[in-house]
């Protein structure tokens, strides 16, 4: 029904996604597009990751608008998915906001922040509330993979950014992105039968998953739990701009054991020297869809994670439905995971207070850019 009135009130189809989207070089190249698209056995849509979609086959597109709706990039379904979600200013909905760890040891020892990503959905395969969880493995220094994981200790394979080897930049072909196509990945689950499963994503990601849920198309209805990552933005380069990027941040790319992102984006080199970068100085290699995405929190997932304002070692995490609480509460009251313990309450009140500001303002900082990106695409024509 919502998806029947949803495509009544908008049949835009892949070619005003052309003009208004890939033309204006917003394109992410998710591939939900051409995954999703209704006419996928007719292969109306064509898909190539260096080249984004294409229409190969016009005669063959049911102008049914699916690719079109879903595409992050497109807001014409913001309030449905904002009822549906109960969104509220300015970061979405949450019941609670804390900083939270791991208390296992095996995650610990390579997770990004606090490791509450992996343990709760190690906790969550072991009390079969999921039957897997779509992460993303690490393939090279940069590059991630959609993997989908059916036992806990996969889940370890695809936690943190630690990379077991440093790798010599060249071997990993010419272009770099930190970009994970969960959105394709989607399909296999209706193939392999599975109907409860969670996903870790991006914002974009996310919220793709939440038009597909308002739209009804399969098997969306099958992603049972999300877990959403703060993004600032993903970075894509190629091996041109390594030596002008390698240049301006004084280290070589290849050197690189870890990365992270909190306030700024953190670079350990495998001799354990820690660079802090500003995340002006490498927007030139964000890629440019996430210049116009306005979304930082990851409003519309079940529960939402990131570094920013927790100390090292701890995961920001923001609990938002009731799903996530009964995740959350499960894996806390199992001893899977652990709180920050702060001195007295008033300490643990300023905390959350910090953690809420902090979060807001980078929000802010990240609606802004998008506005200023649109504004520009727009005047530009
Ligand atoms: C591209 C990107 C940008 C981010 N930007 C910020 C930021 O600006 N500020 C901030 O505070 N936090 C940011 N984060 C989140 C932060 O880096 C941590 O992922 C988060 O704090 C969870 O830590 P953890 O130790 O609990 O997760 P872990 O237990 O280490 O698990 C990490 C999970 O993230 C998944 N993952 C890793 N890379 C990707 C990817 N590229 N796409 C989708 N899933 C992935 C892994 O599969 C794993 O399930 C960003 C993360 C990513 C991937």
């Amino acid at each position: 029904m919502a998806k029947q009135q949803a495509l009544e009130k908008d049949v835009n189809s892949f070619e005003d996604l052309r003009k208004e989207i890939i033309g204006a070089g917003l394109c992410g190249r998710c591939g939900g597009c051409a995954s999703f698209c209704s006419a996928d056995e007719m292969h109306a849509l064509g898909f190539d990751r260096s080249e984004g979609p294409k229409l190969v086959a016009e005669d063959n597109c049911l102008k049914c608008g699916i690719c079109y709706l879903i595409c992050p990039q497109i807001k014409a379904l913001d309030a449905e998915v904002r009822e549906k979600f109960g969104w509220q200013p300015p970061i979405g909905i949450h019941s609670k906001m804390v900083s939270a760890c791991t208390t296992e040891p095996k995650v610990s020892e390579v997770c990004t922040d606090g490791g509450v990503v992996t343990s709760l959905l190690r906790h969550a395969l072991k009390k079969r509330l999921i039957q897997g969880a779509l992460v993303s493995k690490r393939m090279g220094p940069f590059s991630r993979q959609p993997f989908l994981a059916t036992n806990p200790d996969e889940l370890i394979e695809a936690a943190g950014t630690h990379f077991d080897e440093v790798q010599h930049l060249g071997e990993f072909g010419k272009g770099y992105s930190t970009y994970s196509p969960t959105i394709q990945e989607i399909k296999k689950i209706d193939q392999l039968r599975l109907d409860k499963i969670a996903l870790v994503g991006t914002p974009c990601q996310i919220y793709t998953v939440r038009k597909m849920q308002v739209l009804n198309i399969v098997p969306a209805d099958s992603i049972a739990f999300t877990i959403g990552l703060f993004c600032m933005e993903n970075f894509t380069f190629d091996s041109k701009a390594v030596a002008a990027l390698e240049k301006k941040l004084g280290v070589k790319l290849g050197d690189i054991a870890k990365l992270n992102i909190k306030d700024d984006v953190i670079l350990t080199t495998a001799d354990g020297q820690v660079h802090h970068v500003p995340f002006d100085a490498v927007d030139e290699i964000a890629r440019p869809a996430c210049m116009a995405c306005p979304d930082f929190a990851n409003d519309f997932a079940d529960i939402s994670v990131g570094g920013l304002g927790s100390p090292d070692g701890y995961t920001s995490t923001v609990i938002r439905t009731s799903l996530g609480q009964k995740f959350y509460n499960g894996a806390k009251q199992d001893r899977v995971l652990k709180e920050l313990r702060l001195p007295s309450k008033e300490k643990a009140r300023l905390h959350r207070t910090e953690l809420m500001a902090k979060i807001t303002a980078f929000t802010r900082r990240k609606k802004a850019r998008a506005r200023a990106t649109l504004a520009r695409i727009k005047q530009v024509g």
